[in-house]
């Protein structure tokens, strides 16, 4: 293995940066005002726990402040250190401004094993870490707004929006201090999903462009598409789920923490998923061949492989042997700057994390701007909707004189709620994020990915930004 020049991640991400800005008419002044990291606050904090003080070290960085809040979620992880958190962070202003989220970009996150405490410990240690960053601006509704990440979900975001409640007992619009909400806490219905869905909306939208499905080697549509996925978190878990029970895919090996299973006639995702819930790994799972060897499945032969788990999987000792004609980036970084360049030039494609992932703080603002509103989507206008519908249906059917059919009726007078309306509005910006990527990319010889093509819609619309600033 070539670890020596292997970058870390932070490097990693201003590589591919790098390599984008070249191609861009920005000053460096500019270029390198945009890469820096503005600000990392770093905590050591006390928890009383189990009769002794246990010392715990978390982080927030503030990449970019070009629009604000900043955004981006809290990671609870062993793996967490600053090079992480600011790697993450920049890639949130990336990704804010690639799918048009006016946000600047942050990470933050927690030394710790989540699955080492009690549910009251976690909570306990959630809280203090949440009280140090409320006491600095650094979880606030204007300023700076949190959300899940690997190791945390709706349950943490629940007590961050207590704490901040607590200690800003008269702000109205405490409830936008966070998202990733539970619904009966501030929440938006399809948050959880968001990611996994924005995963799914991508490869739609993928195999809609003939000429970039052509690259990859593949033809036709997602149906009967093998698929490996790493990771069966949120996000691996609900990008496998509606890819294979809506799109026809076959999950044709999982891998997770304890190994992978693998079976080439498709694998039931949700059988999996209690497997691995009731017995903590994929491993003796019974409708699929089990390996100890997780990391060999990555360069299983596949159609499509979507690393959900950690960043820096695909790096510069097995590139070379990665076989998936496409490779979608559900997790932040998983694939290395050195690997990038090798799996480009062999012609995979790879849809990059910075739009693969982006329907998580996509639907992330719509519940921003559901607590702002203190309404729910489609209160006002769901009723009318379908009141006028029905009126258009009774009229056609009286000027047609048959009767339109019941199907179609039923869906037709719904009117839209919350649910269809964020799954409209993720769809629409999965889209038009992908158009405008392979717009930019086919139409300039010097760029050769779409993570490139993804880099320069970006900093071009952050360096628009500052410049409207006087930067
Ligand atoms: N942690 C997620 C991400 O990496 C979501 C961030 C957010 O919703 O603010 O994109």
């Amino acid at each position: 293995m070539n670890a020596h020049i292997e970058p870390t991640f932070r490097e990693s991400v201003n590589m591919m940066f790098d390599k984008a800005i070249n191609l861009m008419d920005i000053s460096p002044g500019l270029a390198s005002k945009i890469k820096v990291c503005n600000s990392t606050y770093t905590v050591r904090f006390g928890v009383k726990l189990r009769g002794d003080i246990h010392t715990f070290t978390g982080y927030r960085s503030v990449h970019s402040e070009h629009k604000e809040p900043v955004k981006g979620g809290i990671r609870f992880a062993t793996s967490v250190n600053q090079d992480e958190v600011e790697a993450l962070a920049a890639l949130m202003t990336y990704k804010c401004a690639l799918v048009e989220a006016p946000f600047g970009g942050s990470k933050g996150g927690l030394h710790i094993d989540p699955n080492e405490w009690e549910p009251d410990e976690l909570e306990k240690i959630t809280r203090r870490f949440a009280y140090e960053l409320i006491k600095r601006d650094l979880i606030h509704p204007s300023q700076n707004v949190p959300a899940p990440d690997m190791g945390t979900g709706e349950r943490e975001m629940a007590w961050i929006a207590d704490q901040f409640r607590r200690m800003n007992t008269s702000e109205i619009n405490a409830d936008a201090c966070v998202t990733g909400k539970p619904l009966n806490k501030g929440g938006i219905i399809g948050r959880v999903e968001a990611t996994g869905r924005g995963v799914q909306y991508a490869l739609q939208e993928f195999f809609r462009h003939a000429d970039d499905v052509k690259t990859s080697g593949l033809s036709g549509s997602l149906n009967g598409k093998s698929v490996v996925v790493q990771g069966l978190g949120n996000v691996g878990y609900h990008a496998a789920h509606f890819l294979s029970t809506e799109d026809g895919c076959k999950i044709t090996a999982v891998i997770e923490r304890d190994g992978a299973v693998i079976n080439d006639g498709g694998i039931n995702i949700n059988d999996l998923q209690s497997h691995l819930q009731k017995t903590g790994g994929v491993k003796g799972f019974l409708d699929a061949e089990y390996t100890s060897n997780g990391s060999s499945i990555l360069e299983k032969n596949c159609n499509i492989l979507i690393p959900a788990a950690m960043e820096g999987v695909i790096n510069l000792s097995n590139a070379k042997r990665i076989k998936a004609n496409v490779i979608i980036e559900a997790a932040n970084g998983p694939v290395t700057a050195g690997a990038d360049e090798i799996i480009n030039a062999a012609g995979t494609v790879i849809i990059p994390d910075m739009y693969a992932n982006a329907g998580g703080v996509t639907v992330s603002y719509f519940e921003w701007v559901k607590n702002l509103s203190h309404i729910r989507f489609g209160r006002m206008q769901r009723r009318q909707q379908a009141t006028s519908n029905h009126m258009l249906i009774e009229e056609m059917e009286r000027l047609v004189g048959k009767p339109v059919s019941d199907s179609f009726k039923t869906k037709f007078f719904q009117g839209a709620g919350e649910l269809e309306l964020v799954r409209s509005g993720l769809e629409d910006t999965m889209c038009s994020a992908y158009q405008q990527m392979h717009k930019t990319w086919r139409s300039n010889d010097n760029i050769d990915s779409l993570r490139t093509a993804a880099y320069v819609l970006a900093l071009t619309k952050v360096a628009d930004s500052y410049r409207a600033l006087g930067l």
